[in-house]
């Protein structure tokens, strides 16, 4: 979807960095960390959010943030998935927030 973001991204129209891609997945930095890292797992093909799309997809794109924690040395990490306005969704093509680098707290505001 040319009107899309992170298809743009995904398709390497922002010369946009990714830290790790596969055939399913192109993962790369958030533009205002949240943590010392913050990357975004952004599945190739154009999906709203987490309702809309098929379970093989969220396999390969959990294996595919797992992957990227990997990559860049993490082995304690949060993934957050934002679904709809109300938690904070503000791309609407799926992503998972991969976060490390630091402690958490819980609950998330
Ligand atoms: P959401 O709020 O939808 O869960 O997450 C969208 C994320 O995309 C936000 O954390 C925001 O900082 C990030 N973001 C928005 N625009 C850009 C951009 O142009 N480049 C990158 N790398 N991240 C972006
Ligand atoms: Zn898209």
């Amino acid at each position: 979807m040319d009107d899309c973001l992170f298809c743009r991204i995904a398709g390497g129209k922002m010369g946009t960095e990714f830290v790790y891609e596969n055939r399913d997945a192109v993962v790369f930095a958030d533009i205002s960390p949240q943590a010392p890292v913050h990357l975004l797992v952004v599945p190739r093909e154009h999906v709203a959010d987490i309702t809309s799309a098929p379970p093989q997809m969220l396999g390969r794109l959990f294996q595919a943030a797992t992957e990227a924690a990997a990559r860049v040395g993490l082995d304690q990490f949060r993934l957050v998935v934002n679904t709809g306005r109300d938690a904070g969704q503000t791309v609407f093509h799926l992503h998972i927030h991969l976060l490390g680098g630091r402690s958490m707290t819980w609950p998330p505001g």
